[in-house]
């Protein structure tokens, strides 16, 4: 089996770099695909590897020589190429092309023999065009041409085929059967095969090893299973899409979101995908009007409304009751199963474990808030086990189990940091291919390197250095005691029918997670006001809420998400009518800002997150300026600015 390696690779035209600093080892008997956008480098890499291009930089070892410094005659011996654009000699017959493949095993003494006369009917075979045998090229359509193409390519056989883009201009059926028949060369003889190919889907189906470039660098490879993902795709081609297991080959299927599309209720679907997998789905039994009323995961302030046990361990003697029929809030144990940085303030971690299938509220899990506990110095003690969903707690340590947890020493407690869900899966799902439920965080990176440390937050510090494989407790709703009106969730627009939604980074999760719900009747805005232009998401939804990201640069925190609110609330456009009366003082230093409502049946509602200074500002616009009545929004203080969450 021969072996192709890209040592630092770099390749460009003129002065142009395409490809910078890459290594990749192409897997030996495998085969390979290479996916990216147009323009990202994978022909120029495919050229480079190949010997068609002499690298900048770098070097292309085939087994264990340079390429670039043997005969061209030699490598083609065990290196076929097929070009993207190919050039055939003018009036060449089929036959004469296919066995233009043959030529690097003559040579002075070795002539044409029947070795040869068998290799090109068997490439023509296995690209069915034999009956075009005596036909001319400059004759045959553009798939029948790319056919032949193959077949050269085929006839050299040589241990190693790269071919580029090698199903453009063929249909369906075409592009299935040239890749078959190379997956099929690649079985019998071990062929070991890179494949440049536009059709994502196509490549992770046929992918032994899928790379995945992006601007000319390996952004990810590896099993097609664990590269194709909904961030990959984004990432990479830009586009918001969902992933599931495809139905004819289990390998992962991307279903692209476009801009004009029509979208199935993804709640609707989520719920058939629970139902169908024996699990709850947003029918959940009612739910005790006390659990229901408040006892969700407050945000910041140590709420006395919450749930659980001590906080630390199951009180001992008489009267304990399983954690699951008595805690509105249940600790989970997660573990990181991928750890990806979208852009330069976002890191999203990926966290499953069994837990999970107690977690939720049953419905879409829109602004649902989770607290995170982030591990101190002291580890060890578990402070959580009575809130386990195997944990036992006593009645009356069902409620202020916060108060008890602040009583530790907050340097071996640990800190509990409040975040929203970005996504929610439920096993079972057609995007989640683990065995249980998984849910995503979408953490603001707000740290900085001193002294080769990083700095920070502590839960933006754990997630700037997060890995698959690292383990953390979440506290959030028990499914078997919370409905759709748990108290974790604030978005509550009522019956009405055009809203407002405006934060800034650390909102953007919960407005994204929200925006997916959105009903097609739905109009108004969204504003999300984020670092830079790079940390911009795809977001979508089919309401009629038009969406607007607003990269800050140099711009003071909360101005640019100020203007838009101001412009958006025209009054009286937004069912605002007349002025109202200056909100009472909020000391958003000493307290948070926490105002919230919902469920009524005004036209209009307001959703608005984020640093509580800037909340506190939009507050007082819309309150006093455009006389909004109060009971149509809900303003919430994130994080305040030079203050820890607790
Ligand atoms: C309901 C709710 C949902 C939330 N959802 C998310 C979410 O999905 N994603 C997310 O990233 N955050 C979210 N937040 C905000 C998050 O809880 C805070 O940013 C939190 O302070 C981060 O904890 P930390 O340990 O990193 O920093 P802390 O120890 O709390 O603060 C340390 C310092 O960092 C500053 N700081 C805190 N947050 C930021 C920030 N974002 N930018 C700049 N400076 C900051 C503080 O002012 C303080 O000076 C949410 C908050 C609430 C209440």
């Amino acid at each position: 089996m021969a072996q192709l390696t890209a040592r630092s690779l770099s390749l460009g035209y003129d002065k142009s770099t395409i490809v910078a600093d890459l290594s990749l080892e192409l897997p030996a008997g495998e085969v390979t695909m290479i996916v990216g956008a147009n323009g990202c480098g994978k022909s120029t890499l495919l050229r480079g590897m190949s010997r068609l291009l002499k690298p900048s930089g770098g070097s292309v070892v085939l087994d264990g020589k340079d390429i670039h410094a043997q005969p061209a005659r030699e490598i083609a011996k065990v290196l076929g190429l097929l070009p993207q654009t190919p050039i055939a000699p003018d009036g060449i017959t089929v036959r004469e092309l296919v066995g233009r493949g043959r030529y690097p095993h003559q040579g002075w003494f070795r002539r044409w023999s029947s070795e040869d006369d068998d290799a090109v009917a068997r490439a023509m075979h296995a690209t069915g065009t034999e009956e075009l045998s005596d036909r001319p090229i400059d004759e045959l359509s553009g798939g029948q041409r790319q056919r032949v193409w193959i077949a050269m390519a085929l006839a050299q056989e040589t241990d190693l085929l790269l071919l580029d883009e090698p199903t453009t201009y063929l249909d369906v059926a075409h592009q299935l059967e040239v890749l078959d028949v190379v997956a099929d060369l690649n079985r019998r003889r071990n062929t070991t095969v890179a494949i440049v190919l536009h059709d994502l889907n196509l490549a992770a189906r046929y992918a032994d090893h899928l790379v995945a470039l992006k601007d000319g660098e390996i952004y990810a490879q590896g099993h097609p299973a664990a590269v194709v993902t909904e961030t990959m795709v984004h990432d990479v081609f830009g586009m918001p899409s969902r992933v599931i297991p495809d139905p004819v080959a289990g390998t992962p299927l991307v279903l692209p979101i476009g801009r004009n599309r029509v979208v199935r209720d993804i709640n609707h679907d989520e719920n058939a995908a629970r139902a169908a997998a024996g699990r709850p789905t947003g029918t959940l039994p009612p739910v005790p009007a006390a659990a229901a009323a408040g006892e969700g995961v407050r945000p910041a302030d140590g709420d006395d409304r919450q749930s659980g046990g001590d906080g630390v361990v199951p009180a001992e003697g008489a009267g304990l009751r399983p954690a699951l029929e008595a805690c509105p809030t249940l600790a989970y144990t997660l573990t990181a199963v991928a750890a990806t940085t979208l852009s330069p303030s976002y890191r999203r971690v990926t966290f499953t474990g069994e837990d999970l299938a107690h977690f939720g509220t049953g419905g879409h899990p829109l602004d649902l808030r989770i607290k995170l506990v982030i591990p101190g110095e002291g580890g060890g003690v578990d402070h959580f086990a009575a809130l386990r969903p195997d944990g036992r707690i006593a009645d009356a340590d069902v409620t202020g189990w916060y108060r008890n947890w602040l009583q530790i020493d907050p340097a071996e407690r640990g800190w509990l940091r409040t975040y929203s869900i970005r996504s929610f899966r439920p096993a079972g799902h057609p995007g989640n291919m683990g065995g249980h439920a998984e849910i995503d965080v979408d953490f603001v990176l707000h740290v900085k390197r001193e002294d080769g440390r990083l700095v920070g937050g502590p839960a933006s510090v754990w997630a700037a250095t997060a890995e698959p494989g690292d383990t953390i407790t979440m506290l959030g709703p028990n499914a078997n005691r919370c409905g759709p009106d748990y108290a974790g969730i604030e978005f509550r627009p009522g019956s009405a029918r055009r809203i407002l939604l405006a934060g800034d980074e650390t909102a953007a999760p919960a407005i994204c997670s929200i925006l997916e719900t959105l009903p097609p009747g739905m109009t108004g805005n969204a504003f999300i006001e984020v670092p830079t232009v790079d940390d911009i998401q795809g977001s979508f939804t089919r309401s009629g809420v038009s969406v607007q990201w607003l990269p800050r640069g140099s711009n003071p925190h909360g101005e640019m998400l100020d203007n838009a609110v101001r412009s958006a609330v025209a009054i009286p456009a937004a069912g605002a009518v007349v002025a109202g009366r200056e909100p009472e003082d909020i000391d958003v230093d000493e307290t948070i800002l926490w105002e919230t409502a919902g469920g009524g049946n005004q036209p209009f509602y307001a959703w608005l997150a984020g640093e509580a200074g800037t909340i506190k500002e939009l507050r007082r616009y819309l309150v006093r300026d455009a006389g909004m009545n109060r009971k149509q929004v809900s303003f919430m203080g994130y994080w305040r600015r030079g203050k820890s969450e607790m």
